[in-house]
């Protein structure tokens, strides 16, 4: 067996790959910009020649790689190695980017939607290491879902499975990009509640953050909310007890319908953990009704950045050690 797989996490801002031996260490990453205005065979490109780079900087010989995982945000056709949809990266929607990059490689390529691999990453590495079954959530400016059960990913038909964001909360909200409304993502996400904050600021509400959207309105970001929050603006504060109350809602539907023991919080906007935590505990208090609270696990991610690299890197590992197995 080939003792290193390269893993790759394609974003719509960077692009990470790194260097992953059989004990799942990460011996080497990279990052660079990821520049998905340039085309699909430009980017496909890239991703090759970054891939190859990798391997030819660690002056690994072809047949010391077993595979390649490669995390997408979209989603995903395992099968066909296809890209069924990427907001952030349109101009890989409906293509076989598996097939076009494995043929610029001596190694095969197996994609997956990359909330999928963070769960997965986390399951093997991070905070759910030894759960065989549990709920990741990223937030950021979506909300992403992936779900380990019985220690295996759960893609559903034709990898549509854990879009957790698209879970409707309420049914009369705001239209979603995905056509629905109400969605958990237009009350979760970073950008929705930098845009309901600013909703609010428009209306009138007072806050620390009048001066900021005053002069230049799109520079105010979930950080700012969090850092506004923490220093005791009420708006602020409301703005993540709204996240918190959303997901305390997704949260116990998800619970209720699997009876999963353990919800991994992760992404950047997860940070603002604190803030929205009591929110989240209320609406959980109050609508678990058949599962224990007490028996409920609710972490935070602990691998960051590197969570769906190590998920990547083992979805590519399993991959290469023959088909059904991922
Ligand atoms: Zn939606």
């Amino acid at each position: 067996m080939a003792p290193f797989v390269i893993a790759v996490d394609l974003g719509g801002t960077n692009l990470r790959c790194a260097l992953v031996n059989e004990a799942g260490d990460i011996v080497h990453r990279q990052t660079e910009a990821t520049a998905p205005g340039q085309g699909r065979d430009a980017l496909v490109r890239r991703l090759a020649e970054g891939i190859l780079a990798m391997a030819h900087g660690a002056g690994l010989a072809a047949d010391q790689i077993a595979a390649v995982g490669l995390g997408i945000p979209g989603l995903v056709e395992l099968e066909e190695g296809r890209v069924v949809k990427a907001p952030n990266i349109p101009s890989l929607d409906g293509f076989r980017l598996g097939p076009a990059l494995s043929s610029l490689l001596p190694w095969p390529v197996v994609l997956d939607n990359d909330a999928n691999l963070f769960a997965w990453g986390e399951a093997y590495r991070g905070a759910g290491q030894g759960e065989p079954n549990l709920l990741g959530i990223t937030l950021g400016t979506g909300v992403g879902g992936g779900l380990v059960l019985d220690s295996k990913l759960w893609h559903g038909s034709r990898g549509t499975a854990a879009e957790i964001g698209h879970l409707t909360i309420d049914p009369e909200g705001e239209r979603c990009n995905c056509g629905n409304t109400g969605c958990l993502e237009t009350l979760a996400s970073a950008t929705w509640t930098v845009k309901w904050l600013l909703a609010r600021l428009q209306a009138g509400d007072p806050s620390s953050l009048a001066p900021l959207w005053q002069q230049a309105p799109q520079e105010i970001t979930a950080r700012h909310i969090y850092q506004a929050a923490v220093a005791g603006d009420a708006l602020a504060q409301q703005a993540l007890a709204r996240v918190g109350r959303a997901l305390g809602i997704a949260i116990a539907n998800v619970v209720h319908l699997l009876g999963i023991p353990t919800v991994i919080l992760g992404g950047n906007f997860a940070k603002a953990w604190e803030q929205f935590i009591p929110a989240l505990e209320a609406e959980l208090s109050r609508r678990l009704t058949f599962f224990p609270r007490s028996s409920l696990r609710l972490r935070q991610a602990i691998l960051g950045d590197n969570a769906g690299l190590v998920g990547a890197a083992r979805l590519a590992r399993e991959f290469s050690r023959g088909p059904g197995i991922c």
